[in-house]
């Protein structure tokens, strides 16, 4: 190939790519349902009833009116998705802990943007022999209906992969104008004028469906790293100098692939994931204090890999359908972007450890690095902060005060604030 068609072939490849990436999120929204938030004419779904044995399973959802809904499966583990538009769950406290028949359990919260989301566990791959809405009838209220049977592997894989194939054509069809239209993506430091304001994501880990880790005493991480992540919001915010972006604004669950496109349509110069560790066995309650995370391919420490494999099943928890990873073209392409990004993630992470030390109590080890999904963005500066471990009873004394809030989110406050200093003086253009 001639010299001059290089740059050429690169700029359809990174095309193709943004229009890959929209189409399989496009796949995974039902067509023609109309998603919007919850408001007063939602429908309620109050309880929940299984039935049925090993061979026929029946997961019945009580509604206080019709809403849309789609099913679909997910293999790896096996599991039965419902997605519901415009309902309120209202489900008794514990609904979903116990299984029957083919169903082990399930659970439930909000998943963006597909609305309420209903996970069944099933313990063998089942076929979706009907889904549908029954009316109220005879005093009975409407029912969400889903039958399920039991079938081997290969016909459950069959029929996901054809039900996979058709939802992309229909949102092809639905979307393949949207795809083309997206704008090329800014690359680093040039997208901003002289005096714009600093572009801030901030990023509280898991929400809605999937809590994150759990304490022993049962305070949740979603709900930690959200409290964290508002305050550091509005401490960013009062500088004047910011503009920040949380990406999850409820308890909701935003897929992790969606969270970094947040960070790079929105032209972020920074990206920051907040969340809190758990560690099993006896470590839990000798561990303790916060770390501070990079991407890298390669791991820094058995621990550090085995905490991104964790935070990155994340989407599993959720029921999202992972995209095909990119090409290899691709690969180099973001590979050579994030050379510089690699670089300034972790020229924070420096400036944000040394200013977390004497704040809270930080892990020996200080910076690390691992292959985290939510940091993959190759042209948007990342790091991920585990604040501290929610199997450390210390540790979660500490991340439930709001003192100890205030204190850690003014040190990374200021962190964010240094690090801006640096690289103005260092170009100032
Ligand atoms: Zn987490």
């Amino acid at each position: 190939m001639p010299g001059n068609m290089k740059p050429q072939y690169r700029r359809i490849s990174w095309r193709r790519t943004v229009a890959a990436i929209f189409i399989a999120c496009l796949a995974q929204i039902w067509p023609g349902a109309a998603w919007s938030p919850a408001g007063a004419a939602d429908s309620v779904a109050k309880d929940t009833r299984l039935g049925g044995d090993a061979q026929r399973t029946r997961f019945v959802t009580v509604l206080s009116k019709k809403v849309k809904f789609a099913v679909r499966t997910l293999a790896n583990p096996y599991r039965v998705i419902i997605d519901l538009s415009d309902v309120k769950l209202n489900l008794p406290a514990g609904r979903g802990k116990k299984g029957k028949g083919l169903v082990s359990g399930y659970r439930y919260g909000r998943v963006e943007p597909y609305g309420v989301r209903i996970i069944l566990d099933v313990n063998s791959p089942v076929l979706v022999e009907k889904a549908s809405i029954w009316p109220a009838r005879g005093g009975q209220p409407p029912r969400l209906v889903v039958e399920l049977t039991r079938t081997d592997r290969k016909t459950f894989l069959a029929r996901q992969r054809a039900s996979a194939k058709s939802r992309a054509a229909a949102a092809r069809k639905a979307g393949g104008k949207e795809a083309r239209a997206k704008p090329s993506l800014p690359s680093p430091g040039r997208r901003k004028s002289r005096g714009a304001k600093r572009v801030i994501v901030i990023d509280p880990g898991h929400g809605g469906i999937d809590p994150g880790t759990v304490s022993k005493s049962g305070t949740r991480e979603k709900n930690i790293v959200f409290a964290f992540s508002t305050m550091l919001r509005d401490l960013l915010k009062k500088t004047g100098r910011y503009e920040v972006i949380l990406t999850r604004t409820t308890d909701s669950y935003v897929p992790l692939r969606q969270r970094v496109d947040i960070g790079r349509h929105r032209g972020a110069d920074l990206f920051i994931s907040v969340h809190a560790d758990s560690l099993p066995g006896r470590q839990a309650r000798r561990v303790a204090g916060a770390t501070v995370y990079t991407l890298s391919e390669e791991a820094s420490d058995d621990e550090a890999k085995a905490l991104a494999a964790k935070e990155n099943r994340s989407d599993i928890i959720a029921g999202v359908e992972l995209p095909a990873e990119a090409n290899d073209v691709t690969n180099i392409l973001i590979d050579l972007a994030q050379r510089e990004t690699k670089n300034l993630s972790i020229g924070f992470a420096d400036i944000l450890l040394s200013s977390l030390s004497g704040k809270t109590k930080i892990r020996k080890k200080g910076r690390k690095s691992a292959g985290f999904r939510v940091l993959k963005a190759p042209d948007v500066p990342s790091v991920l902060i585990e604040l501290g471990y929610m199997s450390n009873p210390a540790d979660v004394k500490r991340l439930k005060s709001s003192a100890w809030r205030k204190k850690v989110a003014a040190a990374v406050a200021n962190a964010v604030g240094k690090y801006f200093a640096k690289r103005t003086a260092r170009n100032p253009f």
